[in-house]
Protein backbone atom coordinates (compact mmCIF):
# COMPACT_ATOMS: atom_id res chain seq x y z
CA UNK A 1 0.00 0.00 0.00
CA UNK A 2 1.20 3.36 -0.78
CA UNK A 3 -0.17 7.39 -0.60
CA UNK A 4 -1.72 9.35 -3.31
CA UNK A 5 -3.96 11.84 -3.23
CA UNK A 6 -7.91 10.77 -4.40
CA UNK A 7 -10.31 12.53 -6.11
CA UNK A 8 -13.48 10.73 -5.39
CA UNK A 9 -17.32 11.84 -7.06
CA UNK A 10 -20.46 11.32 -5.21
CA UNK A 11 -24.13 12.35 -5.75
CA UNK A 12 -22.80 15.07 -2.57
CA UNK A 13 -20.41 16.16 -4.98
CA UNK A 14 -16.42 15.74 -5.49
CA UNK A 15 -14.04 15.12 -2.88
CA UNK A 16 -10.39 15.16 -2.34
CA UNK A 17 -7.73 13.50 0.28
CA UNK A 18 -4.79 11.63 0.84
CA UNK A 19 -5.32 7.83 0.83
CA UNK A 20 -3.79 4.53 0.68
CA UNK A 21 -3.86 2.88 -2.14
CA UNK A 22 -2.54 -1.11 -3.46
CA UNK A 23 -0.21 -1.14 -6.86
CA UNK A 24 -2.81 -3.67 -7.91
CA UNK A 25 -5.18 -0.80 -8.26
CA UNK A 26 -3.21 0.91 -10.90
CA UNK A 27 -4.54 1.31 -13.98
CA UNK A 28 -2.74 -0.52 -17.00
CA UNK A 29 0.88 0.39 -18.03
CA UNK A 30 3.85 -0.90 -19.04
CA UNK A 31 5.86 1.00 -16.67
CA UNK A 32 5.77 1.43 -12.86
CA UNK A 33 7.27 4.42 -11.23
CA UNK A 34 8.37 5.02 -8.17
CA UNK A 35 7.59 8.71 -7.88
CA UNK A 36 9.98 11.16 -6.30
CA UNK A 37 9.20 14.61 -7.19
CA UNK A 38 5.52 15.53 -8.45
CA UNK A 39 4.68 19.22 -8.25
CA UNK A 40 1.25 20.94 -7.75
CA UNK A 41 0.07 23.10 -11.29
CA UNK A 42 -2.63 25.44 -12.11
CA UNK A 43 -4.20 22.11 -13.69
CA UNK A 44 -4.04 19.78 -11.11
CA UNK A 45 -5.48 22.55 -8.77
CA UNK A 46 -8.90 22.87 -11.58
CA UNK A 47 -8.73 19.40 -11.10
CA UNK A 48 -8.08 19.36 -7.40
CA UNK A 49 -11.11 22.30 -6.61
CA UNK A 50 -13.28 20.71 -8.84
CA UNK A 51 -13.60 24.36 -10.23
CA UNK A 52 -13.22 23.30 -13.95
CA UNK A 53 -13.80 19.29 -15.08
CA UNK A 54 -10.10 18.43 -15.91
CA UNK A 55 -11.39 15.11 -14.24
CA UNK A 56 -12.62 12.68 -16.81
CA UNK A 57 -13.22 9.97 -14.57
CA UNK A 58 -13.31 8.76 -11.18
CA UNK A 59 -12.12 7.99 -8.49
CA UNK A 60 -8.61 9.92 -9.92
CA UNK A 61 -4.95 10.33 -8.54
CA UNK A 62 -4.26 14.24 -10.32
CA UNK A 63 -0.95 15.20 -10.50
CA UNK A 64 -0.13 15.85 -14.57
CA UNK A 65 3.68 15.30 -14.01
CA UNK A 66 6.58 13.54 -12.01
CA UNK A 67 9.81 12.07 -12.07
CA UNK A 68 10.77 9.71 -10.09
CA UNK A 69 12.71 6.05 -10.89
CA UNK A 70 11.20 2.47 -13.13
CA UNK A 71 10.79 -0.15 -10.51
CA UNK A 72 9.28 -2.78 -13.45
CA UNK A 73 8.97 -2.79 -17.14
CA UNK A 74 7.75 -4.43 -19.98
CA UNK A 75 8.72 -2.06 -22.16
CA UNK A 76 11.53 -1.95 -24.36
CA UNK A 77 13.11 0.96 -23.67
CA UNK A 78 13.05 1.44 -19.69
CA UNK A 79 14.52 -0.87 -17.11
CA UNK A 80 14.53 -0.58 -13.26
CA UNK A 81 16.89 1.99 -12.02
CA UNK A 82 16.27 4.55 -15.00
CA UNK A 83 15.52 8.16 -13.71
CA UNK A 84 12.50 9.39 -15.95
CA UNK A 85 9.89 12.34 -16.40
CA UNK A 86 6.67 12.73 -17.52
CA UNK A 87 4.03 15.76 -18.30
CA UNK A 88 0.67 15.41 -19.90
CA UNK A 89 -0.44 12.36 -22.16
CA UNK A 90 -4.20 13.19 -19.97
CA UNK A 91 -2.01 11.83 -16.98
CA UNK A 92 -3.96 13.25 -14.00
CA UNK A 93 -6.67 13.63 -15.87
CA UNK A 94 -7.47 10.12 -17.51
CA UNK A 95 -4.96 8.36 -16.28
CA UNK A 96 -4.27 8.01 -12.71
CA UNK A 97 -0.87 10.66 -12.35
CA UNK A 98 1.50 11.90 -9.99
CA UNK A 99 0.69 12.85 -6.45
CA UNK A 100 1.02 9.40 -5.54
CA UNK A 101 4.02 7.32 -4.96
CA UNK A 102 3.55 4.80 -7.49
CA UNK A 103 2.44 5.89 -11.44
CA UNK A 104 1.94 2.83 -13.20
CA UNK A 105 1.82 4.62 -17.21
CA UNK A 106 3.05 3.73 -21.04
CA UNK A 107 6.46 3.77 -21.77
CA UNK A 108 5.91 5.50 -24.68
CA UNK A 109 4.85 8.93 -22.23
CA UNK A 110 8.38 8.69 -20.61
CA UNK A 111 10.99 11.41 -21.00
CA UNK A 112 14.39 9.95 -19.82
CA UNK A 113 15.49 12.62 -17.18
CA UNK A 114 17.93 14.79 -19.36
CA UNK A 115 21.75 14.62 -18.52
CA UNK A 116 22.72 17.45 -16.39
CA UNK A 117 19.79 17.86 -13.94
CA UNK A 118 18.30 16.24 -11.04
CA UNK A 119 14.50 14.63 -10.26
CA UNK A 120 14.00 17.59 -8.26
CA UNK A 121 15.29 19.65 -10.28
CA UNK A 122 13.32 18.33 -12.97
CA UNK A 123 10.06 18.78 -11.24
CA UNK A 124 11.43 22.02 -9.93
CA UNK A 125 11.05 23.01 -13.90
CA UNK A 126 7.73 20.45 -14.55
CA UNK A 127 5.20 21.43 -16.59
CA UNK A 128 5.15 24.86 -16.48
CA UNK A 129 8.87 25.21 -17.79
CA UNK A 130 8.38 22.66 -20.44
CA UNK A 131 5.53 24.88 -21.62
CA UNK A 132 7.52 27.45 -20.85
CA UNK A 133 10.17 26.42 -23.62
CA UNK A 134 7.60 25.46 -25.82
CA UNK A 135 6.62 28.91 -26.19
CA UNK A 136 10.18 30.22 -26.25
CA UNK A 137 11.10 28.07 -29.25
CA UNK A 138 7.36 29.13 -31.31
CA UNK A 139 8.59 32.45 -30.69
CA UNK A 140 12.20 31.53 -32.53
CA UNK A 141 10.00 29.49 -35.01
CA UNK A 142 8.31 32.71 -35.59
CA UNK A 143 11.58 34.83 -36.27
CA UNK A 144 11.52 36.52 -33.36
CA UNK A 145 15.01 36.87 -31.89
CA UNK A 146 16.45 39.34 -29.25
CA UNK A 147 16.87 41.86 -31.91
CA UNK A 148 13.37 42.34 -32.57
CA UNK A 149 12.45 44.12 -29.45
CA UNK A 150 10.82 43.31 -26.09
CA UNK A 151 8.92 40.25 -25.36
CA UNK A 152 5.66 40.59 -23.03
CA UNK A 153 5.02 37.94 -20.50
CA UNK A 154 1.39 37.27 -19.04
CA UNK A 155 0.87 36.28 -15.37
CA UNK A 156 4.78 36.73 -15.01
CA UNK A 157 4.50 35.95 -11.22
CA UNK A 158 3.14 32.50 -11.84
CA UNK A 159 5.20 28.94 -13.05
CA UNK A 160 4.57 29.17 -16.65
CA UNK A 161 5.37 33.24 -16.48
CA UNK A 162 8.33 33.08 -13.81
CA UNK A 163 10.33 30.64 -15.39
CA UNK A 164 9.03 31.87 -19.55
CA UNK A 165 10.96 35.55 -17.82
CA UNK A 166 13.89 33.30 -17.20
CA UNK A 167 14.23 31.52 -20.25
CA UNK A 168 13.69 34.54 -22.57
CA UNK A 169 16.11 37.25 -20.71
CA UNK A 170 19.00 34.00 -20.27
CA UNK A 171 18.96 34.32 -24.49
CA UNK A 172 19.01 38.21 -24.39
CA UNK A 173 15.64 38.56 -24.77
CA UNK A 174 14.08 42.23 -23.15
CA UNK A 175 10.73 40.77 -21.22
CA UNK A 176 7.82 43.32 -19.99
CA UNK A 177 6.80 41.34 -17.48
CA UNK A 178 2.98 41.95 -16.77
CA UNK A 179 1.68 41.24 -13.15
CA UNK A 180 -1.14 41.57 -11.16
CA UNK A 181 1.01 41.91 -8.45
CA UNK A 182 2.92 44.89 -8.97
CA UNK A 183 4.50 44.19 -4.93
CA UNK A 184 6.52 41.15 -6.62
CA UNK A 185 8.51 43.73 -9.17
CA UNK A 186 11.66 42.79 -7.27
CA UNK A 187 11.35 38.88 -7.53
CA UNK A 188 10.22 39.67 -11.48
CA UNK A 189 13.22 41.70 -11.58
CA UNK A 190 15.54 39.32 -9.83
CA UNK A 191 14.12 36.92 -13.01
CA UNK A 192 15.80 38.69 -15.54
CA UNK A 193 12.32 41.40 -16.59
CA UNK A 194 13.61 44.75 -17.81
CA UNK A 195 10.08 45.91 -16.98
CA UNK A 196 6.82 45.29 -14.70
CA UNK A 197 3.26 46.06 -16.10
CA UNK A 198 0.39 46.48 -14.17
CA UNK A 199 -2.23 43.58 -15.42
CA UNK A 200 -5.08 45.98 -14.14
CA UNK A 201 -3.78 48.35 -17.91
CA UNK A 202 -4.41 45.44 -19.94
CA UNK A 203 -7.66 44.03 -18.15
CA UNK A 204 -10.45 46.26 -19.93
CA UNK A 205 -11.52 45.62 -23.30
CA UNK A 206 -9.35 47.97 -25.79
CA UNK A 207 -9.01 48.83 -29.23
CA UNK A 208 -8.90 45.99 -31.99
CA UNK A 209 -5.56 48.23 -32.43
CA UNK A 210 -3.33 49.59 -30.06
CA UNK A 211 0.37 51.52 -29.87
CA UNK A 212 2.74 48.89 -30.96
CA UNK A 213 4.81 48.07 -28.21
CA UNK A 214 6.13 44.58 -28.56
CA UNK A 215 8.17 42.44 -30.82
CA UNK A 216 6.59 39.24 -29.36
CA UNK A 217 4.40 37.09 -26.56
CA UNK A 218 3.86 34.67 -24.12
CA UNK A 219 0.08 34.69 -22.74
CA UNK A 220 -1.11 32.45 -19.94
CA UNK A 221 -4.09 34.96 -19.19
CA UNK A 222 -6.49 34.61 -22.57
CA UNK A 223 -9.33 36.64 -22.28
CA UNK A 224 -9.18 40.45 -22.68
CA UNK A 225 -5.08 40.36 -21.39
CA UNK A 226 -4.33 38.35 -24.48
CA UNK A 227 -6.78 40.39 -26.66
CA UNK A 228 -4.91 43.40 -25.39
CA UNK A 229 -1.59 41.88 -26.05
CA UNK A 230 -2.33 41.23 -29.74
CA UNK A 231 -3.69 44.85 -30.15
CA UNK A 232 -0.56 46.12 -28.69
CA UNK A 233 2.49 43.61 -30.87
CA UNK A 234 4.59 45.43 -33.73
CA UNK A 235 4.18 44.60 -37.24
CA UNK A 236 4.77 40.89 -37.78
CA UNK A 237 4.64 40.39 -33.85
CA UNK A 238 4.54 36.78 -32.83
CA UNK A 239 2.52 35.71 -29.77
CA UNK A 240 2.33 32.19 -28.10
CA UNK A 241 -0.80 31.42 -26.10
CA UNK A 242 -1.13 28.47 -23.70
CA UNK A 243 -2.90 29.41 -20.89
CA UNK A 244 -6.82 30.44 -19.44
CA UNK A 245 -5.85 32.18 -16.18
CA UNK A 246 -7.95 35.14 -17.47
CA UNK A 247 -10.51 33.49 -19.32
CA UNK A 248 -11.16 31.26 -21.62
CA UNK A 249 -12.48 33.76 -24.28
CA UNK A 250 -10.74 35.88 -26.75
CA UNK A 251 -12.56 39.13 -27.29
CA UNK A 252 -10.59 40.68 -30.41
CA UNK A 253 -10.83 41.28 -34.17
CA UNK A 254 -8.78 40.02 -37.13
CA UNK A 255 -6.73 44.02 -36.97
CA UNK A 256 -3.66 42.71 -35.64
CA UNK A 257 -3.52 39.79 -37.94
CA UNK A 258 -4.53 41.40 -41.52
CA UNK A 259 -3.10 44.45 -40.45
CA UNK A 260 -0.15 43.69 -38.90
CA UNK A 261 0.73 40.66 -40.08
CA UNK A 262 0.93 39.12 -36.48
CA UNK A 263 0.67 35.87 -35.82
CA UNK A 264 -0.51 33.60 -32.78
CA UNK A 265 0.76 30.10 -32.18
CA UNK A 266 -1.18 27.75 -29.71
CA UNK A 267 0.75 26.02 -27.20
CA UNK A 268 -0.18 22.63 -26.03
CA UNK A 269 2.36 20.33 -23.79
CA UNK A 270 -0.27 17.62 -23.05
CA UNK A 271 -0.02 15.83 -26.36
CA UNK A 272 2.95 17.38 -27.86
CA UNK A 273 4.88 14.97 -29.96
CA UNK A 274 7.95 12.99 -28.10
CA UNK A 275 10.43 14.53 -30.58
CA UNK A 276 9.63 17.97 -29.33
CA UNK A 277 9.27 17.49 -25.68
CA UNK A 278 12.65 15.84 -25.26
CA UNK A 279 14.29 18.64 -27.32
CA UNK A 280 12.44 20.88 -24.90
CA UNK A 281 13.44 18.76 -21.72
CA UNK A 282 17.37 19.31 -23.35
CA UNK A 283 17.07 22.87 -23.71
CA UNK A 284 15.82 23.27 -20.42
CA UNK A 285 18.57 21.80 -18.73
CA UNK A 286 21.23 23.46 -20.56
CA UNK A 287 19.71 26.98 -20.64
CA UNK A 288 18.10 27.07 -17.15
CA UNK A 289 20.14 29.21 -14.35
CA UNK A 290 19.55 25.93 -11.68
CA UNK A 291 20.26 28.06 -8.80
CA UNK A 292 17.32 30.68 -9.66
CA UNK A 293 14.87 28.33 -10.13
CA UNK A 294 15.62 27.36 -7.21
CA UNK A 295 14.83 30.57 -5.44
CA UNK A 296 11.18 30.23 -6.86
CA UNK A 297 10.60 27.11 -5.75
CA UNK A 298 8.55 26.32 -2.54
CA UNK A 299 8.10 22.68 -1.41
CA UNK A 300 4.56 21.31 -0.43
CA UNK A 301 3.68 17.86 1.05
CA UNK A 302 1.75 14.95 -0.21
CA UNK A 303 -0.38 15.58 2.60
CA UNK A 304 -1.49 19.28 2.20
CA UNK A 305 -1.42 19.18 -1.71
CA UNK A 306 -5.73 19.76 -1.43
CA UNK A 307 -5.69 22.48 1.35
CA UNK A 308 -2.78 24.66 -1.53
CA UNK A 309 -4.59 23.67 -4.86
CA UNK A 310 -7.07 26.77 -4.22
CA UNK A 311 -4.65 29.31 -3.72
CA UNK A 312 -3.77 28.49 -7.19
CA UNK A 313 -7.05 30.21 -8.16
CA UNK A 314 -6.65 32.67 -6.36
CA UNK A 315 -3.76 33.81 -8.29
CA UNK A 316 -1.69 33.30 -4.53
CA UNK A 317 1.05 31.39 -6.03
CA UNK A 318 4.23 32.30 -7.12
CA UNK A 319 6.65 30.07 -8.89
CA UNK A 320 6.74 26.54 -8.73
CA UNK A 321 5.15 24.60 -5.64
CA UNK A 322 7.27 20.99 -5.87
CA UNK A 323 5.86 17.86 -4.13
CA UNK A 324 8.42 15.78 -2.45
CA UNK A 325 7.01 12.58 -2.65
CA UNK A 326 9.61 9.84 -2.10
CA UNK A 327 12.76 12.37 -2.50
CA UNK A 328 15.50 11.00 -4.40
P1 LIG B 1 0.08 29.63 -11.94
O1 LIG B 1 1.41 29.30 -11.40
O2 LIG B 1 -1.12 29.57 -11.07
O3 LIG B 1 0.18 31.08 -12.61
C1 LIG B 1 -0.92 31.71 -13.22
C2 LIG B 1 -0.69 33.21 -13.15
O4 LIG B 1 -1.68 33.85 -13.97
C3 LIG B 1 -0.91 33.81 -11.78
O5 LIG B 1 0.21 33.66 -10.95
C4 LIG B 1 -1.18 35.25 -12.13
O6 LIG B 1 0.08 35.88 -12.34
C5 LIG B 1 -1.89 35.15 -13.48
N1 LIG B 1 -3.33 35.37 -13.34
C6 LIG B 1 -4.14 34.92 -12.35
N2 LIG B 1 -5.39 35.36 -12.54
C7 LIG B 1 -5.37 36.09 -13.68
C8 LIG B 1 -6.35 36.83 -14.38
N3 LIG B 1 -7.62 36.89 -13.95
N4 LIG B 1 -5.99 37.48 -15.51
C9 LIG B 1 -4.71 37.42 -15.95
N5 LIG B 1 -3.72 36.74 -15.33
C10 LIG B 1 -4.06 36.09 -14.20
O7 LIG B 1 -0.27 28.70 -13.21
P2 LIG B 1 0.73 28.07 -14.30
O8 LIG B 1 0.99 26.66 -13.91
O9 LIG B 1 1.83 29.03 -14.57
O10 LIG B 1 -0.26 28.03 -15.55
C11 LIG B 1 -0.65 29.25 -16.17
C12 LIG B 1 -1.73 28.98 -17.23
O11 LIG B 1 -1.16 28.20 -18.28
C13 LIG B 1 -2.93 28.18 -16.73
O12 LIG B 1 -4.09 28.63 -17.38
C14 LIG B 1 -2.60 26.76 -17.15
O13 LIG B 1 -3.76 25.97 -17.29
C15 LIG B 1 -1.92 27.03 -18.47
N6 LIG B 1 -1.02 25.95 -18.91
C16 LIG B 1 -1.25 25.45 -20.14
C17 LIG B 1 -0.41 24.48 -20.64
C18 LIG B 1 -0.62 24.00 -22.04
O14 LIG B 1 -0.15 22.91 -22.37
N7 LIG B 1 -1.30 24.76 -22.88
C19 LIG B 1 0.64 23.98 -19.85
C20 LIG B 1 0.86 24.54 -18.58
C21 LIG B 1 0.01 25.55 -18.12
P3 LIG B 1 0.35 37.38 -11.81
O15 LIG B 1 0.01 37.38 -10.37
O16 LIG B 1 1.78 37.62 -12.11
O17 LIG B 1 -0.57 38.25 -12.63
Amino acid sequence: MFNAVLIDKSDSGQVAGLSRIDTSQLPPGDVLVDVAWSTLNYKDALAITGASPVVRSFPMVPGIDFAGVVAESSNPGFKPGDRVLLNGWGVGEKHWGGLAERACVSGDWLVPLPEGISLRQAMAIGTAGYTAMLCVIALEHSGVTPESGEIVVTGAVGGVGSIATMLLAARGYKVAAVTGRPAEADYLTSLGASSIIDRAELSQPGRPLAKERWAGGIDVAGGVVLANVLAAMRYRGAVAACGLAGGMELPTTVAPFILRGVSLTGIDSVMCPKPERTIAWQRLAQELDIAKLEGMTTEVELADVVSTAPKFLEGQVRGRNLVPVNPL
